[in-house]
């Protein structure tokens, strides 16, 4: 398991770095994000959907669960699980577009996947700390074919 941390000054440090993530993805990878509000998940969402070629602006989800945008060679979706407690009540195929082959998935809050997410590849936490910094911490949960961390890069 590999950790990585960095801090961002500014949001467009922060969208830089979720490009510089998004560069190790493949399609079908699932990217977990948390962190209070305002933290700026949603602003490296933006980032790295930018980098896999999504030309639409990304914005947060404010009805139903999520997006789903074109990139370049994949799908890009994003959820937001926030409003929900769990999937225990809701449809068992409420995640299933938005996850997959062919897409790679960004989950802001989730938590309420439950086991649902298991097979995530990164673990994004993001905090603030002070002012208009943040700490990222990334944590790789899966490996590359080699092996090898597929999101290695010193911490800077
Ligand atoms: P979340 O999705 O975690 O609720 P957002 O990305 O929607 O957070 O919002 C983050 C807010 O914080 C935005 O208004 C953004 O401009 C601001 N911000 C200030 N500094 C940073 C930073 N270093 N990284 C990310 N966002 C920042
Ligand atoms: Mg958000």
């Amino acid at each position: 398991m590999t950790v990585r941390i960095v801090e961002t000054l500014d949001p467009r440090e922060t969208e830089a770095f979720g490009a510089e993530l998004a560069a190790g993805l493949n399609a079908g990878d699932v990217v977990l994000l948390a962190g209070e509000l305002g933290s700026g998940k949603t602003t490296l969402v933006r980032g790295a959907a930018r980098a896999l070629g999504v030309s639409d602006p990304v914005t947060s989800p404010t009805f139903g669960i999520g997006h789903r945008y074109r990139g370049a060679d994949v799908t890009v979706s994003h959820l937001d699980l926030y409003r929900l407690e769990s999937l225990e009540h809701e449809d068992p195929e409420l995640l299933a577009d938005y996850l997959g082959s062919g897409q790679i998935a960004f989950v802001e809050w989730p938590e309420a996947a439950g086991s649902e997410l298991d097979n995530a590849c990164l673990r994004v936490t993001l905090a603030h700390a002070g002012g208009d910094r943040r700490r990222i911490e990334v944590v790789e949960l899966c490996a590359s074919p080699s092996g090898k961390p597929r999101f290695a890069r010193a911490s800077r």
